[in-house]
């Protein structure tokens, strides 16, 4: 499998070559130069596969430079019922990613695909937990070392570093505002003592630290000497290890391979829902691929309008959905590229028009008419609807769903079809945003077991101003 450029640069890379890659050298995503085709029969075939070896079978399909023996010890080191045992206890636990059917409503079974039970407890951990293996792979066979510098405010940090905690040749540096995360996201990454592992807490806000990242990633000197990445959800490796879950989700939910099942998905930067796209132009009988978002709603005027305007940070909310809260979608180049029939020349051109311009319009092109054709429609929820939400869900089924979820379940419900089976991606458990279901019902969320008392647990940081050559200096200083 060869990886081509979004904006139709002439390179062709294999998996190996981009795993540790950004952006392509044209500002570009990298996209498999054409999608392997599932067949029914394969589909059946995958019915009685574990999740690991379900996932070895994808993700052979789109990395074969990793001897196949490598990659089954990578995927079942991986994927296995003790490091996605954190969050609800299932009697299928081993499934790493079950259904939990809610109900019939209008003659449609809906139900939750279960991402968010692994050690950070949302989804994030389906993708970051596999990267952190095939890092570690690569740079012990390369001899290489990495150090992955990143800002976060919440979900994609505590992700990375349990991702990445004790794995050889890899350092993270974390850097997150002070006071803007809550108590329980302090402290799940602040009580890591792994010595790989440096949350650097600065004064200032989320893009403060956002912008320091920026500076010394585009230091290409400083780069390169001390060996600076990422794991921003742009890589390649996260959307395609976030492939196999709707191949699980479909075969749990169905029997037969004739039928169609819609997928509904909390949307932040695209990644999630761009590789449902994937999965569907695999093969993979999806119906409908849902974009719900949040007041943010970039992605529900695209989809609904064919107009995208990217948004000013002072336009970007906040909500109790925080790991939605975009400006522009990062992935969204990806669907964009497909869409508009891998036309890069064009992408290109679309995507300066964004930096430019801040958008580009096809609400009366030809081509808005084709988005459909892809299975996309989208919908949007606010903060009222996340508490009516949770408040329905719970009296009804019982179940405590988190605030992103809660988006999800809400723009379902507008696109529900009879006999087709709904799934409903659950993105985060409810402990991670306990103040917004103490709003909606009244009482915290019950806490998982392995989570009690972490907030007393000791905590370790290292608190900086927000300056540029100091945290510079702090690496060089920890990388000796
Ligand atoms: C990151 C995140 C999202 C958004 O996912 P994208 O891949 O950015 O669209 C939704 N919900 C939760 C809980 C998240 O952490």
């Amino acid at each position: 499998m060869k990886y081509i450029s979004t904006r139709g640069g002439p390179q062709e890379l294999s998996f190996l070559e981009i795993l540790l890659a950004g952006l392509a050298p044209d500002g570009g995503l990298y996209m498999p130069k054409s999608y392997p085709q599932i067949s029914k029969k394969t589909l059946d075939q995958w019915r009685s596969l574990s999740y690991a070896d379900l996932a070895v079978e994808i993700l052979q399909l789109f990395s074969d430079d990793i001897p196949l023996e490598d990659l089954k010890v990578i995927a079942h080191k991986t994927y296995t019922a003790k490091v996605y045992c954190h969050g609800r206890q299932y009697d299928n636990a081993n499934d790493i990613t079950p259904i939990h059917w809610l109900g019939n409503e209008f003659g449609t079974e809906i139900g939750l695909l279960s991402l968010s039970n692994g050690p950070t407890l949302a989804f994030k951990d389906m993708a970051m937990q596999l990267l952190g293996n095939l890092f570690e792979y690569v740079l012990a066979q390369q001899n290489r070392e990495l150090n992955i510098l990143g800002a976060t405010s919440g979900d994609t940090g505590s992700a990375a570093e349990y991702a990445m905690r004790g794995k050889r040749g890899i350092k993270v540096f974390m850097l997150s505002p002070s006071g803007k995360m809550s108590a329980f996201q302090c402290a799940q990454m602040y009580s890591l003592q792994d010595t790989n592992i440096f949350n650097i807490v600065i004064e200032g806000v989320f893009d403060d630290a956002q912008d320091i990242v920026k500076a010394v990633s585009n230091d290409l000197n400083f780069k390169s000497a001390y060996k600076i990445g990422t794991v921003n959800s742009i890589n390649w490796a996260r959307v395609v290890a976030q492939v196999v879950y709707y191949f699980a989700g479909y075969l749990r939910a169905t029997s037969s391979s004739e039928e169609k099942v819609s997928f509904c998905v909390p949307s932040g930067n695209f990644g999630n829902v761009c590789a449902g796209h994937i999965a569907r132009m695999m093969g993979l009988p999806i119906q409908k691929l849902i974009v719900a978002t949040n007041e943010n709603d970039v992605l529900d005027e695209f989809f609904k309008t064919g107009h995208y305007r990217a948004r000013k940070s002072a336009e970007t909310f906040h909500t109790s959905s925080p790991s939605m809260d975009i400006s522009k979608a990062s992935n969204f180049e990806r669907f964009v590229f497909d869409w508009l029939g891998r036309d890069g020349a064009l992408v290109k051109q679309l995507f300066a028009q964004v930096e430019t311009e801040g958008g580009f319009d096809y609400s009366g092109h030809p081509a808005k008419k084709m988005i459909e054709q892809f299975g996309f429609v989208s919908g949007k929820s606010t903060h009222e609807n996340r508490l009516n939400t949770i408040q329905q869900v719970s009296r009804v089924y019982g179940v405590v769903i988190d605030t992103h979820t809660a988006d999800g379940v809400k723009v379902a419900r507008e696109y529900l079809e009879p006999h087709v089976k709904m799934l409903v991606l659950e993105t985060a458990l409810p402990v991670k945003f306990s103040e917004t279901i103490e709003e909606a019902l009244g009482y915290l969320p019950e806490r998982p077991d392995a989570f009690i008392g972490i907030e007393e647990l000791p905590q370790r940081v290292y608190e900086m101003k927000p300056e540029v050559l100091a945290i510079k200096e702090f690496i060089v200083r920890h990388t000796r």
